[in-house]
């Protein structure tokens, strides 16, 4: 038995950062969405989005009492959500933050170093080589991180041209099973290659046959 025959539920994190952005590529790319800022608005999802934003910001929320949205969340990816982190999704899914104990999920085995161009008027676009994807994508970066180094099971889908290379590892884009991050805004471009591939994970993920004891 499978659940494929409807639009997937994708939520997008809403407690900060760009998630209207996100809300409409996603629409755009076949999803139903809806904005989550409550832990009892996450069991019914098919997929979540982590938008760009403020790390430091959200990191304060995992010590003001929104704990329980966080532990919710975590448990979802644990046992198998599609997950996309964007930029600050990124750094709050990274298990390890260069020079920071700031609060996150720490569900995925890479670590990130942020800020890693400088500040945001060293922000730029340039196309992204992405594996799968065809054509390079025009890829935005707005205070990015880089992903400095990957764990076992990661899977290295998008490194930045070695003349943009602002550190030790040039890694922009990668996956671990259900977990995506990209560095960059593909929410800010009107090419939808980087959802309509998130959406394909979710796809996938609702085409696997129910365990037995949800049938
Ligand atoms: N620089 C931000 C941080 O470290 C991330 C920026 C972004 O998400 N565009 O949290």
């Amino acid at each position: 038995m499978t659940k494929t025959d409807r639009r997937p539920l994708v939520g997008v994190l809403a407690l900060q950062g760009d998630f209207s952005e996100h809300e409409a590529r996603l629409r755009e790319a076949g999803a139903d969405t809806r904005q989550i800022r409550y832990a009892s608005q996450v069991a019914d999802l098919d997929g979540l989005v982590i938008p760009g934003g403020e790390s430091t910001a959200i990191a304060r929320l995992t010590e003001e009492g929104a704990a329980v949205i966080f532990a919710t969340v975590k448990e979802r990816i644990l046992s198998g959500m599609p997950v996309w982190g964007t930029c600050m999704g990124s750094i709050f899914l990274a298990e390890e933050i260069k020079g920071s104990a700031q609060g996150r999920l720490g569900v995925m085995s890479i670590k990130v170093r942020r800020n890693a161009f400088g500040p945001q008027k060293k922000s730029f676009q340039c196309p992204l080589a992405i594996t799968g994807l065809g054509e390079p994508f025009p890829a935005v970066f707005i205070r990015a991180p880089l992903i400095t180094a990957v764990g076992d099971g990661v899977e290295v889908l998008g490194v930045l041209p070695a003349e943009l290379n602002a550190g030790a590892s040039g890694i922009v884009m990668a996956r671990q099973k259900n977990m995506l991050v990209t560095a960059f805004h593909p929410e800010l471009t009107d090419d939808l290659r980087v959802h309509a591939y998130f959406l394909q994970m979710v796809a996938e993920c609702l085409s696997r046959p129910l365990a037995s004891a949800e049938v």
